[in-house]
């Protein structure tokens, strides 16, 4: 039966179900190595399987898979269970792979005992030369009919540190004609001198990703392992895997996979996510512009935004990439109904009402969000001498110009309507200043007639005598190219954008946010949305820019 609104995942399990499973038996993992920060990729993974946890009431378990302690570090484990938990789902059971390390070496002893595994001393290089091509045969190594007692003596020689890195390896015996590659004779384990950051020096043998990643699931009773399209192949291994060490009635995973997400105007592998960082192009794996759940915490991005990015960017069969703008949409809408308003001004130019006594200082109500009537108001501070926006005022202007100009009048939100009177310029020819009076009947919320009285425009502004500085930094699109590492003449790190990060060094805002806090989220109005950025202190206010209000992409 198939039923439109279920994903293709859900659909093998509802067929499983239907199927006689016991809906008890289900369970499932995400198993991410700790070799970096997770990604936006992840994030599909991450609400795939711990959706279906909540879903289907069945456990989801955090499984590190840290075969390879030359790329892991306890680091980035720490980071994975933090962004994790702040996207807001729980691991039943924290797992590893390298908990395993033992029973895994048990059954590789087995397999040899069978018949089944060998070790063989040839290079890599040779024994991956000597696999083939998917239309030919490959060649058998010389060590392939060994002895047992032969290949047990060897790995217990492996394990034991005899021998150096490089020289031997434990290989399943399977199929060297085998259509599928990975089934011709696949590495089971190698030797790597290296301290691993759960075992230390315990182990100088490490298991590969096929012979760990399905007895893992095994030992864990994981139901469905999902994993992305380029393991459909190794399936056929994972279920040979699976047979060497069960029998009949044993309850057995089984993988099945789905598409990698990827995401426009980004690269997203590790490998890659690490150069940007080790090369210094960005400030590290949560700087503002990385792909990184954390650099997308530390621009803004709330869990729920992800979370709905996830919902609608879905999981599929066929390899797509989704467009960076979908992101942006996901985080405006969740911001625009949370976020609280209040006046930046970024690029400042100064306006002195002359007709506004120079003592004069009223505290203006303005609403804390629109789209939430229970958000309440907040006062903005209003005096004679204000900033606004340099670009918002014009000597001269066409009738299409709204905003600020000599002779028209705009109203100042929550504020009172202005008339541009008359400029004051610097030896440059450089406004310095821009004179207006004020509609002194006009004030916002006042009851009188004026105060409802409709003009054009309304512009943002901030009292200077009350202003607090900050810093702002404002991001744009880390790469220049729609799909920076899909270039065979090209390397993405050719294809950085150099202007991805615009830092004002002078912004100024209304005094409500000096007492911002790391997680409070702003719209500046008619700018953008804006967090704290975590190097923010009392002292030097810095802000990130979420997303501006509209997509500034769209055509
Ligand atoms: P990377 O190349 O970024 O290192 P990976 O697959 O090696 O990716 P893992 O830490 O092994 O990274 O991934 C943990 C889980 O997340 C795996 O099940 C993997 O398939 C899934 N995953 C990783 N990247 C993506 C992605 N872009 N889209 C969907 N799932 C992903
Ligand atoms: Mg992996
Ligand atoms: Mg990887």
């Amino acid at each position: 039966m198939s039923d439109e609104s279920l994903n293709f995942i859900e659909q093998i399990i509802e067929d499983d179900l239907a199927a006689g499973l016991s809906p008890d038996k289900l369970r499932f993992r995400f198993p991410p190595e700790p070799n970096g920060y997770l990604h936006i990729g992840h994030a599909a993974s991450i609400c795939l399987n711990f959706g279906l946890g909540l879903k289907y009431n069945a456990p989801v378990n955090l499984r590190f898979d840290d075969t390879n302690p030359t790329k892991e570090e306890q680091e980035y484990v720490d980071a994975i269970k933090r962004d994790i938990e702040w996207l807001g789902f729980k691991w039943a059971s924290e797992c590893y792979s390298s908990d395993y390390f033992q029973q895994l070496y048990d059954w590789a002893v087995e397999l040899i005992k069978q018949g089944k595994a060998y070790v063989d001393g040839q290079s890599t290089d040779l024994i991956a030369e000597q696999k083939g091509t998917p239309t030919t045969p490959g060649t058998a190594s010389p060590h392939r009919d060994q002895s047992v007692e032969e290949n047990l003596d060897l790995f217990e020689r492996m394990k034991n540190g005899e021998f150096a890195a490089g020289t031997y390896v434990l290989r399943a015996k399977i199929d060297m004609a085998s259509p599928n590659m990975h089934m011709r004779d696949p590495l089971l384990y190698r030797i790597i001198n290296k301290a691993h950051h759960r075992t230390g020096n315990e182990w100088c043998i490490y298991p590969m990703y096929d012979w760990a990643h399905g007895q893992s699931d095994f030992i864990e009773q994981v139901s469905h392992s999902l994993c992305t399209l380029e393991f459909k192949s190794h399936r056929e291994l994972y279920d040979w895997f699976l047979d060497q060490i069960t029998d009949k009635n044993d309850f057995r995973p089984k993988q099945r996979e789905f598409a990698r997400r990827n995401l426009s105007y980004t690269v997203m592998s590790k490998r890659k996510l690490l150069q940007l960082v080790q090369s210094g192009t960005v400030a590290g794996w949560d700087d503002p512009r990385m792909p990184t759940i954390s650099g997308l915490r530390r621009r803004g991005y709330t869990p729920e935004s992800i979370r709905k990015f996830s919902e609608l960017s879905g999981i599929s069969k066929r390899d797509s990439v989704t467009e960076v703008s979908l992101l942006e949409f996901c985080i405006r809408e969740d911001l625009n109904k949370t976020a609280t308003r209040v006046m930046g001004v970024l690029d400042p130019v100064k306006v002195v009402i002359t007709n506004y006594p120079a003592d004069k200082v009223e505290m203006l109500p303005m609403e804390n969000n629109p789209e939430d009537p229970d958000s309440g108001e907040h006062d903005v501070p209003f005096s004679r001498e204000l900033y606004i926006e340099r670009e918002d005022f014009q000597e001269e202007a066409d009738n299409k110009f709204f905003r600020l100009t000599l002779g028209k009048e705009v109203r100042l939100k929550s504020a009172y309507i202005i008339k541009g009177e008359s400029v004051v310029k610097d030896d440059a020819g450089n406004i310095v200043e821009i004179h207006c009076t004020c509609d002194l009947d006009s004030r916002s919320g006042s009851g009188t007639e004026a105060s409802t009285r409709k003009v054009k425009g309304t512009l943002h502004w901030v009292s200077i005598q009350h202003a607090v500085k900050a810093e702002v930094r404002e991001y744009d699109r880390l790469f220049l190219d729609e799909a920076p590492d899909a270039h065979s003449d090209k390397n993405f790190m050719d294809l950085i954008n150099p202007n991805s990060l615009n830092i004002i060094k002078e912004a100024y805002l209304e005094p409500f946010l000096k007492d911002a806090k790391a997680d409070d989220k702003f719209q500046f109005q008619r700018v953008g949305y804006f967090t704290l950025d975590k190097d923010s202190t009392s002292d030097h206010l810095i802000f990130n820019k979420t997303v501006g209000l509209r997509d500034s992409w769209a055509k």
